[in-house]
């Protein structure tokens, strides 16, 4: 059996991104996923932010997996009042801003690079086992394939199984986590009657209602998803989820109609919000990224960034503890030096889901959190929102109140 520096399970941005990295370096990687690329995804926002860290593995553009435009249309809850944004890739697009990512593209381009750095990549292994190593003995892990089994020997290992979180769980370092975001969000699917209005592919709605807003997002041509996201302490006053779901939904008059001709397809889902943390991201031979280490909610849409950060750092330490060598307090001081690095990290994103009421009109109101990704886009409604009166709003007068409440916000 051929030992490898160091295996990576998992290959979403996380683990690609470590894979590449720790390649660049000169080590054997092996490049593990259950699956087989491209996996579908649906598509989901990406703020650009880690843009100069793929770009320092070796990645050229992102471009093809960025989606070239986007319609957001914001609508009071009676319909009366609305305004769509349009997000247009910029031409040459690279620059950070929340764009619309093709993830199973995005997902291709990463392990394309890795495999360029000189990463070896299985996929069809799905990990059933992992032996930690110890005192310098080489960790194993075990596979079952399509072809039976496998064995794969490996230095320093690398968890990225996203939410299969298989370190976390095996070392039962996974524990439950109050959510970091004070909201609640609960969707189900639906076909819709053809010719619905509200239901233009690439285009997302959102309706404000009292507590929070209500999303239409166009799956298909014939499937819809629609979402409630209310203030948590606000669910309180329902006895559970389906009734929250269409208590909230009554709210949203200019929905109705879609609603009334509409198929349900599934039972009202809760999405999941920041339920496990792990207590330890880095031990003697390891370290755990992304996903596999905590999951922050789908509705703070920052998780891939968070992911290609620790992908970039857990590369760098097994790096640096295999360069250790045998010498057990250099390789210890690596790990926590993760460990430090990985709590500064949630601390920030944590930051993101101090909420603030920015609207509060007779059309609607509107929380953002502060390090929301969807912050510009968001701002217009909220200053629209506020200002307006019983009709609706002057839009001519739109750029001044946007600058105004940009201003209010920079002073919070
Ligand atoms: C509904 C929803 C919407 C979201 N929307 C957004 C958004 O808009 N913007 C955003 O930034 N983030 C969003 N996120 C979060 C984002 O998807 C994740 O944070 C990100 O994918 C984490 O990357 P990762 O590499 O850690 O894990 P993943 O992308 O989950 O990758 C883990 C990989 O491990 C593999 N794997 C798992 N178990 C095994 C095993 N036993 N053996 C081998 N391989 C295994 C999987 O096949 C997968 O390829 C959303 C999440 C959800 C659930």
């Amino acid at each position: 059996m051929t030992t490898f520096d160091v295996v990576v399970l998992g290959a979403g941005p996380a683990g690609a991104t470590a894979a590449a990295v720790a390649a660049r370096q000169g080590l054997s990687v092996c490049l593990l996923d259950r699956g087989l690329p491209p996996a579908p995804h649906l598509p989901e926002s990406w703020s650009g932010r880690t843009l100069p860290l793929l770009r320092g593995i070796g990645i050229g553009s992102v471009r093809d997996a960025i989606e070239s435009s986007t319609s957001v249309r914001f609508l009071s809850a009676d319909g009366r009042f609305g305004m769509n944004v349009t997000i247009e890739r910029e031409p040459g697009c690279d620059q950070p801003m929340v764009v619309r990512l093709d993830r199973t593209r995005f997902d291709e381009i990463l392990v394309g690079n890795a495999i360029t750095q000189g990463a070896s990549f299985r996929p069809l292994h799905t990990v059933t086992g992992i032996a930690l190593g110890d005192s310098g003995r080489p960790a194993t892990v075990t596979c079952s394939t399509p072809q039976g089994g496998a064995q794969i020997s490996g230095r320093y290992v690398v968890d990225a199984t996203g939410k299969s979180a298989l370190l976390a769980v095996q070392l039962a370092t996974r524990v439950a986590s109050a959510p970091l975001d004070p909201r609640q969000a609960v969707f189900c699917h639906f076909t819709p009657e053809p010719g619905q209005p509200l239901v233009v592919p690439g285009t997302m709605t959102i309706v404000g209602i009292e507590h929070g807003y209500v999303f239409v997002i166009p799956l298909s041509r014939d499937r819809v998803s629609i979402g409630v996201v209310v203030a948590a302490e606000h669910c309180a006053a329902y006895e559970d989820i389906t009734q929250m779901f269409w208590g909230e939904l009554d709210e949203a008059a200019c929905l109705q109609d879609l609603l009334a001709g509409a198929d349900q397809l599934l039972p009202v889902i809760p999405a999941l919000n920041a339920e496990y943390r792990s207590t330890t991201f880095a031990g003697d031979g390891f370290v755990i990224a992304g996903d596999a280490g905590a999951f922050l909610d789908p509705f703070y849409c920052d998780g891939i960034d968070i992911a290609i950060e620790m992908g970039v750092r857990a590369g760098q330490t097994a790096a640096a503890t295999l360069a250790a060598g045998d010498n057990a307090a250099q390789a210890a001081q690596h790990a926590d030096a993760y460990m430090a690095w990985v709590g500064s990290l949630h601390e920030r994103a944590a930051e993101g889901f101090e909420y603030h009421r920015l609207a509060d009109g007779q059309h609607g109101s509107l929380l953002a959190g502060l390090a929301d990704p969807h912050l510009p886009t968001v701002l217009p409604l909220a200053a629209l929102l506020q200002h307006a009166g019983a009709s609706p709003p002057d839009l001519a007068t739109a750029p001044e109140l946007v600058a105004a409440a940009r201003d209010e916000f920079a002073d919070r």
